[in-house]
């Protein structure tokens, strides 16, 4: 079986992680589809530092759920597969997904890059667990973080709006799609509204092949879809994966 699966924002919420749509998202009454810009960052660097030092914070205190857990099962007992999220928390790694049948297309909350040349390093939880990093995240709070290698600041490693796609993952993507047709293709808590996802599960799905969407609300990709969950991901991931599993879907 050689799947392909894309998540979203909806996956993560059943975490506890906010998505950027609707006033769950705000932040001091400030909107995170505004924040997220380079414009943002330019005007005020200090502003969004602290945004997203509290959405790490607020990721380290997430635990993965019922839908990461059964997307690193499907994952175990898929032949080739490959998840395309466009989360930039860890909660997929954390769920037991390696890290090579992963891409994350907008990004990776805990590195913290130049806004100029390619230094960069991970902040990950799991990675350091030791006290004084604690305190030397809060001491920095305030600071803006510099490069030492060029006068330039650093900044978060996710894909802002206007951004382009990460090259080398975009070619990670296209590599898997190269490689062959997937029986299977599950779309699970995205509204689709980048082309580029509906783009790729579409390419990604064979003829025949499965193209299943969990999502509760309709999306631009549903019109495609081979079969529709109108669930959330927590509760309809693991029983479509034990189904799955149990009986994988024939060419
Ligand atoms: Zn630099």
């Amino acid at each position: 079986m050689r799947v392909l699966v894309l998540t979203g924002a909806g996956v993560s919420a059943e975490s506890g992680i906010p998505t950027f749509r609707g006033k769950d998202g705000y932040w001091r009454n400030l909107d995170p589809a505004r924040l997220a810009t380079p414009e943002a960052f330019e005007k005020n660097p200090k502003l969004v530092w602290e945004w997203y030092r509290e959405r790490r914070q607020r990721i380290r205190n997430a635990q993965p759920n019922a839908a990461h857990e059964a997307i690193a099962n499907l994952a175990q007992h898929a032949h080739e597969f490959l998840l395309i999220t466009q989360n930039v928390d860890d909660l997929h790694a954390r769920a037991g997904l390696p890290k090579e049948k992963m891409v994350q297309i907008h990004g990776d909350i805990f590195l913290t890059r130049c806004s100029r040349c390619d230094f960069g390093f991970t902040e990950r939880k799991h990675e350091h667990e030791h006290e004084h990093e604690q305190e030397q995240e809060e001491e920095e709070e305030n600071v803006v973080p510099r490069c030492a290698k060029r006068d330039a600041l650093m900044r978060p490693g996710v894909v802002w709006f206007g951004e382009q796609l990460p090259w080398n993952e975009v070619q990670r993507v296209e590599g898997y799609l190269g490689g062959g047709v997937c029986d299977l293709v599950i779309v699970a808590g995205t509204t689709a509204t980048f082309g580029y996802i509906i783009d790729w599960a579409m390419r990604a799905a064979a003829p025949n092949g499965e193209l299943i969407e969990v999502n509760p609300e309709e999306t631009p990709l549903s019109q495609f879809a081979t079969r529709l969950v109108r669930e959330p991901a927590a509760i309809a991931l693991p029983r479509l994966v034990d189904q799955l599993v149990a009986q994988p879907p024939e060419l």
